[in-house]
């Protein structure tokens, strides 16, 4: 079930990707990605493909996006030792900061990144999809900061679940589009976002969430989100001294983890990407793709997915809405071919367990999402005592509080411990 390469390939694939090699010219990281998109998309497709050519790697672009990063997302983000945590666990770790992040994630990376490539193709209009909402209010601050109107495409199930994002989308001068078709949550969404770019491709600009879909977009939001990676690698040289033995990112679509590991990837790191355990092993009961998915198309890509017997792609489960998809971008299912990222999932109880824990110990309430990282980190330390430790905290928790809320704060006797 997993899928293989052979190991001459996995060598030579993992080399051509250190090298910046990949994707390849139809968008293909080995045997995964590619673009599997109906006839009517293909141009909407291509006329991304060329502008991303154009300007993503343009001096003047990248000057321009550069400067947003500093100037109005707040880069770089700190990285920062955490003690006390290091002190339970027996290793050395480092948290590199994303929820400090304008917005509160990692997600501003893309959405200003891609909202300045709108600009210069020339969009009348931005269109996204949300599920949780956070991708939508990081879409709707970067269209408002380049001047860009904004349609959020919203599952009518998720828009009831998260009421106070639609309301900072709608705050932030963005129109929320309520999507009651297919499962009326994150992957409807998608399909309907699809569906509108068709009616105009020159003038609308679809600015996808994730490094999922079909080509350019897993390339162009991994470009995007590397600015993580570069800055914690220069960070753990001059702070910690130097390389970490680990890093840690979780995984729902994949952008934060390819954002932390891929400026890593020819470093002696061992990386591993952290799914959503959910509940359970079953099927439905987790979102732990790569843990336990098959090959298969989804949204315009060959990945792995979690589809049942048939085909048929499953509903996922997991406390984080964030990691909540039954996909994953591309070059993860490369990495994980080639042996280079390790993928494991953690349950819901034990990120619960873990975000208890840093918030006791570091102060820092992180997002359900990141809190599998920890859970994960937590476990790897019980057995490698000494190592350095590098934790990608992809977000905050804030927006989590109506889930924490259902789950009490354990009694403490001792504050000290
Ligand atoms: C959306 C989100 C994620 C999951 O998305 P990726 O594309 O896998 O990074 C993780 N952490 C936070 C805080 C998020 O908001």
């Amino acid at each position: 079930m997993k899928s293989r390469l052979a190991p001459d390939d996995a060598k030579a694939l993992l080399q051509a990707s250190i090298n910046g090699e990949l994707p390849d010219e139809r968008g293909r990281f080995g045997p995964f990605g590619g673009r599997y998109v109906p006839e009517t998309l293909v141009p909407a497709f291509e006329r991304l493909e060329a502008g991303v050519r154009e300007y993503l790697h343009d001096a003047d672009f990248q000057k321009e996006y550069r400067r947003e990063l500093r100037e109005w997302v707040g880069r770089p983000t700190a990285l920062s030792h955490a003690p006390r945590l290091s002190k339970r666990w027996g290793t050395e770790v480092w948290l590199k900061r994303e929820d400090l992040a304008h917005t509160g994630a990692h997600k501003i990376n893309n959405a200003i990144g891609q909202a300045l490539l709108a600009k210069r193709l020339g969009a009348k209009r931005v269109i996204a999809e949300t599920g949780a909402g956070q991708h939508g209010v990081a879409s709707a601050a970067a269209c408002a900061r380049v001047g860009l109107p904004c349609s959020v495409y919203m599952g009518a199930v998720d828009i009831e679940r998260q009421a106070p994002n639609v309301d900072r989308m709608h705050r932030l001068g963005a129109e929320v589009v309520t999507v009651e078709t297919g499962d009326k949550t994150l992957r409807a969404a998608i399909d309907e976002a699809l569906r509108k770019w068709v009616t105009d491709p020159s003038g609308i600009y679809y600015l996808l969430g994730s490094a999922v879909g079909a080509h350019p977009y897993p390339y162009l939001v991994r470009e995007l989100q590397s600015v993580i990676g570069t800055e914690a690698r220069q960070q753990m040289i001059d702070q910690a001294g130097g390389l970490p033995d680990v890093a840690f990112a979780c995984v729902g679509g994949g952008s934060n983890a390819i954002g932390l590991f891929y400026p890593l990837l020819g470093d002696d790191i061992e990386l591993i990407g952290v799914e959503a355990g959910g509940t359970g092993d079953g099927l439905g009961q987790n979102a732990a793709t790569l843990a336990t998915g098959t090959p298969g198309v989804l949204q315009g890509s060959y990945t792995i997915i979690l589809q049942d017997d048939d085909g048929q792609v499953q509903e996922t489960h997991s406390i984080s809405a964030g990691l909540d998809y039954s996909g994953v971008g591309p070059e993860h299912a490369l990495l994980q071919a080639t042996g280079r990222v390790k993928y494991v999932a953690a349950s819901d109880d034990e990120s619960l367990a873990a975000l208890e824990e840093l918030c006791e110990t570091e102060g820092i309430l992180t997002a359900l999402e990141t809190s599998h990282a920890y859970a994960a980190a937590r476990k790897w330390s019980q057995e490698n005592p000494g190592k350095r430790v590098l934790i990608g905290n992809s977000g905050r928790g804030d927006k989590d509080m109506p889930t924490l809320t259902k789950y009490p704060v354990r009694i403490r006797t001792d504050a000290s411990a």
